[in-house]
């Protein structure tokens, strides 16, 4: 069903180990024979993301630190050392301060906000700026956000705020990639224990709550966000651009009830 996907070439962004919603992803992508390139933020992730790349048959992985102005042209001639051409970019990558991820929200300085903005929502419409020169005709663009993007989760903050532009402009990519029949979408996803989320204050509780209260009664898994992933990038997900695609076990649904 996903034979489409065989060949395509993916430029994924965000793992840092093997708990990274970015990983879950390359597994899936894997699994269906998409090339991958993937990337590192900080040489310190460097090694550990070499030794992941083996098992997904990934032979490229380049640096990228979103922080880093020239690291974008770096990027982009690296990968075209490799690859003229790709189909697939997965921005799974975002940063905050720790103590913006806890207590009030009007706190946070201006350079911690800036810093939150750039790295997790300005760097996607930056990356597809430099990268769709290099992308081919039904291509596709992935970014993941969190459900504090419209409503306020507390201690998520200024994360909400870099959520809520994410998910703004995956709509106005919609827009300027549909001219070249490429698709954006954001994925979403419930709460996973990953290295980014651990930094989020009541983190743990809030995944008990979630299988207490989701519908289906489960946590997410960063397979069941690399199966959507997937789905997207497919031609299975043809017609649909510019979307929030929720994998949430169907939290967001529902309402307080006594
Ligand atoms: P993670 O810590 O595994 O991944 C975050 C990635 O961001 C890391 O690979 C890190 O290297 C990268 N990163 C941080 N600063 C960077 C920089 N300056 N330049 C380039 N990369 C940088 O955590 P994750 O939970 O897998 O996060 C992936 C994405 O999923 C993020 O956008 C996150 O907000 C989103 N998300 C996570 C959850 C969750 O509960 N874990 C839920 C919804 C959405």
């Amino acid at each position: 069903m996903l034979s489409d996907l065989k060949g395509k070439r993916a430029l994924i962004l965000g793992v840092a180990n093997d708990y990274s919603i970015a990983w879950g992803i390359a597994e899936k992508f894997s699994e269906v024979g998409v090339e991958l390139v993937l990337t590192y933020s900080h040489d310190n992730l460097k090694r550990r993301v070499e030794e992941l790349a083996t098992k997904v048959n990934c032979t490229k992985i380049l640096k990228f630190d979103a922080e880093v102005t020239t690291d974008y042209d770096s990027l982009k001639s690296d990968l075209a050392k490799h690859w003229n051409n790709f189909d697939i970019l997965v921005h799974s990558i975002a940063y905050a301060d720790k103590d913006n991820l806890r207590g009030d929200i009007s706190t946070t300085k201006l350079e911690q906000f800036n810093m939150a903005l750039n790295i997790s929502s300005y760097s996607l419409m930056k990356l597809v700026n430099h990268l769709k020169e290099m992308m081919n005709e039904e291509g596709s663009v992935i970014s993941l956000s969190y459900i504090g993007s419209i409503l306020a989760i507390e201690n998520y903050n200024v994360m909400g705020v870099a959520k809520a532009a994410l998910e703004s402009i995956n709509r106005y990519l919609a827009i300027e990639l549909g001219n070249k029949k490429i698709r954006s979408n954001c994925i979403s996803a419930g709460p996973i224990k990953t290295l980014s989320a651990s930094a989020i204050s009541g983190f743990r509780n809030m995944l008990k709550l979630v299988e207490e209260r989701a519908p289906l009664h489960k946590n997410v898994t960063i397979e069941d966000v690399g199966n959507c992933a997937t789905f997207l990038a497919s031609k299975m997900s043809s017609s649909i651009t510019g979307q929030v695609i929720y994998v949430d076990n169907g939290l967001s649904i529902k309402g307080i009830s006594g």
